[in-house]
């Protein structure tokens, strides 16, 4: 299949297959694709604290663009296919399987809280949680026996998502410690793939700094979401700080949404 030929779709006449916090999906060109678009929209606490944050949404295609091809350039399979503009990407379609599965490298957030370990302790080694994806139950945090009992995935498919979590783990923390971020945490989820009568496991959704907890190595400033969920303001800023030492924006790129500039000859 050729994914470099899409058919242009006007967005008044695309299906909307899904909607959700901070993305929509659409149906896409080609059978088994989509697209997923960002939406500029915030949400923290089961969406009870909700903000539109002009800006985020173009960050975050972009950011977990470059995550995504990255993955998939060293061998990780991910939903990815390529970005179309400023807020969609093509992507293959799956069946998301109903868990967020957590990767911890420094103790932060709901551990910190539960556990009563102080934010920022560095853990003796990566661990890996599960939540399942819920919203009317408050997405709660469940154990291999809970997944492969209620049939929400397979004892092969936990096997597959804890090696894919691991590599997305190994990665993703030696790219933002390369650019002077520490990776504290961060959510994945997955989706089943049917491709010529097999099944596989692939990583599916976004990641991003909505996704992660990114933390600078030498300040110790949050640039990610945590900024929205503790008020903490600068949320584009630190974003858009992420995506230019990730070398996708140039240093002077403007924001989204200016007017034109004059190129002076
Ligand atoms: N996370 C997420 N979506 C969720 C819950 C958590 O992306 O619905 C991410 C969060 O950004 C953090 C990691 O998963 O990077 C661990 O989150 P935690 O369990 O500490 O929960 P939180 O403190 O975000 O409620």
């Amino acid at each position: 299949m050729d994914f470099n030929k899409t058919r242009y779709i006007p967005m008044s006449r695309r299906r909307r297959i899904y909607e959700g916090k901070a993305k929509v999906l659409y149906e896409g060109p080609e059978p088994g694709t989509l697209i997923q678009h960002f939406k500029d929209d915030a949400t923290a606490f089961n969406a009870k604290k909700h903000q539109v944050i002009e800006g985020k949404g173009v960050l975050n295609n972009r950011i977990s663009e470059y995550i995504f091809q990255h993955l998939n350039d060293i061998g990780v399979p991910t939903h990815f296919i390529r970005r179309l503009n400023m807020r969609e990407q093509l992507i293959r379609e799956v069946e998301i399987v109903p868990l967020e599965v957590v990767v911890r490298n420094v103790a932060a957030g709901s551990l910190s809280q539960r556990l009563g370990i102080e934010e920022g302790t560095q853990l003796p080694r990566s661990i890996i949680e599960f939540y399942y994806k819920n919203d009317q139950l408050n997405d709660p945090m469940v154990s291999e026996e809970h997944i492969t009992a209620f049939g929400w995935a397979t004892p092969q498919e936990i096997d597959d998502i804890m090696a894919l979590a691991i590599r997305v783990n190994d990665f993703l923390s030696g790219l933002f410690l390369g650019i002077g971020i520490r990776l504290v945490d961060f959510k994945m989820e997955c989706g089943r793939l049917f491709e010529n009568e097999m099944v596989r496991i692939i990583v599916a959704d976004e990641i991003s700094p909505d996704s992660c907890r990114l933390w600078d190595v030498k300040s110790n400033e949050k640039l990610d979401k945590d900024r929205f969920r503790r008020d903490l303001g600068g949320l584009v800023e630190a974003y858009t700080e992420v995506a230019k030492r990730l070398g996708i924006m140039s240093e002077n790129e403007r924001p989204a949404g200016a007017g034109p500039v004059l190129v002076k000859g």
